[in-house]
């Protein structure tokens, strides 16, 4: 086995190993320091905190499945905000959460519509 390509410590000049980030004798921080992909956020981008409107829509998207609450329609309306915003600023992210609110809460807000129209006609049929 090749022994590891050690450099001095650029603290205590004392040799470490090359692909160490922690000095073994003075506990210094050496090497590169892993840039964090995203300013500020520490997931990566996955969770679109710079566009509000797009995560509520997402979250509204998801809660619509749930019927009696028309909260597809707002959905679809802070899911287009959501998508006006990534289109502005490419940085706030937040376009597949767009979409998913707009999609989940088209879907289910014109299931959950068409279902309570649909069933205040039957009752009014029905008299
Ligand atoms: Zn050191």
């Amino acid at each position: 086995m090749a022994e590891p390509e050690r450099i001095p410590c650029p603290v205590c000049g004392e040799k470490i190993i090359a692909t160490a980030s922690i000095c073994r004798f003075c506990g210094e921080q050496v090497g590169e320091v892993r840039p964090s992909r995203e300013e500020g956020d520490s997931t990566g981008g996955v969770i679109p905190y710079k566009n509000m409107p797009a995560l509520i829509a997402y979250y509204c998207g998801v809660f619509s499945i749930i019927p009696c609450f028309p909260i597809g329609i707002v959905a679809v309306v802070l899911g287009i905000m959501g998508l006006k915003r990534a289109k502005q600023h490419p940085e706030v992210k937040g376009k597949a959460h767009a979409w998913i609110g707009i999609i989940a809460g088209g879907i289910f807000g014109l299931i959950w519509t068409a279902t309570t129209v649909l069933g205040i006609i039957a009752a009014a049929a029905g008299r």
